[in-house]
């Protein structure tokens, strides 16, 4: 008998028929002599609408409370997919983050998990019963309720699939695998069969939301193979494992393409030692993910420093950048929060010099404007003018042979 792990995401729970659907899947898994744990995500956008209410009601947001919040969206779902298995005879129980032991760190909003117990349900499934278990939360040592981050459901299924040595990990959600790129963005994105940890880290890392970072992280470290498929379709996925490359694979495996960070500018920084440790100490012990940097070569002793860092964080940062640039003696900072991030990502880039050159010189052909750039052995990202976007990704996916010659072709469901 196989232990199968299956997360479904916002889209597949988004209403009562997703839910039925995804009831029905279950069962029929189990059916087959499975035992199946199931992690869910909270309806549709309710994370998103909870994060509105929180801001309609006050601007001071304890963190404690906030993820006391958020982690209720997951609670509605775990309930009402029990009551749809119920519904076609299957026995199934639900279970928090805290009740199966997800234990986590002390960082609200953006936890990490430190070990999973996994008592209740290895209990539950002995007793035949299918698991339901809210992805997205844990119990810290502390022992207060925290979220792992958005999309954060993702690692709490890797985690447990980890901890109960399971057989397999399907992440059920909206497109039918991982892609070249973003299906939304670029239509003519080719479906991976096969891609592996260190390219999907990349990937996850430059922002590509189909699948967590800190997921593939767990994935890599604990060597979970997942699947990543279609709840809409049900069709073969993408496999993401330790697998390496093989020598026909693209030199290129994607273009990955980001919105969700904004970049701030601290001008005419004095250019001498120690100023910019000041600044990412403080950012960094407030726990702010800064992502790219750039800093200007000084005229009159003076610099500008640049730097991204997610919208989500920027309350935070703001506040910090504002003090440091103060004490400093810097002459201000600005903000662009219309920005766009976007990353080539492939293992053949270790072995293939000039991809950075044709990278630049296809955005220099469409106009397109580089505003900030980073690499790593196996990607490089620039940041451009948000409005840019689209232009950017398609010529890039074009330019590095990606195309598939098709448009996506399965249902792309609207985000409601
Ligand atoms: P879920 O709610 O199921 O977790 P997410 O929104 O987190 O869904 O992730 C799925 C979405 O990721 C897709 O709808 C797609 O728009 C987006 N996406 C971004 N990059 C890719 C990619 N390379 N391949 C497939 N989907 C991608
Ligand atoms: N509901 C959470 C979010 O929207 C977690 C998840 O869906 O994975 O980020
Ligand atoms: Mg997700």
């Amino acid at each position: 008998m196989a232990l199968i792990v299956q997360k479904y995401g916002g889209t597949s729970v988004a209403d009562p028929e997703r839910i039925r659907a995804v009831a029905e899947h279950v069962a029929f898994t189990k059916r087959h002599g499975n035992d199946v744990v199931v992690v869910v995500s909270a309806m549709g956008k309710s994370t998103d609408n909870l994060i509105k209410l929180a801001n309609d009601v006050s601007s001071v947001q304890p963190d404690r409370e906030l993820d006391m919040l958020l982690t209720t969206g997951e609670r509605i779902s775990m309930t009402l997919v029990c009551m749809a298995l119920a519904g076609v005879g299957i026995d199934a129980i639900s279970f928090t983050g805290s009740q199966v032991g997800i234990i986590t760190d002390t960082v609200h909003t953006k936890a990490k998990i430190l070990e999973v117990k996994g008592d209740r349900v290895r209990e539950a499934l002995a007793q035949g019963k299918v698991c339901v278990v809210a992805g997205f939360q844990g119990v810290s040592t502390d022992k207060e309720i925290t979220t792992l981050g958005r999309g954060g459901s993702d690692t709490t299924a890797v985690a447990l699939a980890a901890a109960l040595d399971a057989d397999s990990c399907e992440i059920y959600t909206d497109v039918t695998g991982v892609f070249s790129a973003d299906p939304r963005i670029v239509p003519q994105a080719r479906k991976l069969q096969h891609i592996n940890f260190d390219e999907m880290l990349e990937m996850a890392g430059a922002g590509s939301k189909v699948l967590a970072l800190r997921s593939v992280e767990f994935a890599r470290n604990h060597n979970v193979p997942i699947q990543v498929r279609s709840s809409f379709t049900w069709e073969p996925g993408t496999w993401v494992t330790s697998q390496e490359p093989s020598m026909e694979d693209p030199i290129i495996s994607g273009v990955v393409t980001d919105v969700s960070e904004a970049k701030v500018t601290v001008r005419k920084v004095p250019d001498r030692p120690g100023i910019s440790a000041s600044l990412f100490e403080q950012l960094a012990e407030s726990n702010v993910n800064v992502d790219m940097i750039v800093q200007n070569t000084s005229t009159d002793g003076n610099t500008d420093i640049s730097f991204t860092v997610p919208k989500a964080d920027m309350k935070v940062a703001q506040g910090i950048v504002e003090s440091v640039a103060k004490e400093i003696g810097a002459a201000g900072i600005a903000q662009d929060d219309s920005i766009a991030k976007i990353s080539l990502v492939g293992a053949g880039m270790k072995t293939s010099p000039g991809i950075a050159a044709k990278m630049f010189r296809t955005l220099a052909d469409n106009d397109v404007n580089i505003e900030m750039i980073s690499t790593s052995t196996i990607r490089i990202s620039v940041v451009v003018a948000a409005a840019d976007l689209e232009k950017a990704a398609r010529s890039l996916h074009t330019a590095f042979g990606l195309d598939s010659g098709q448009s996506y072709s399965a249902p792309l469901p609207e985000r409601k």
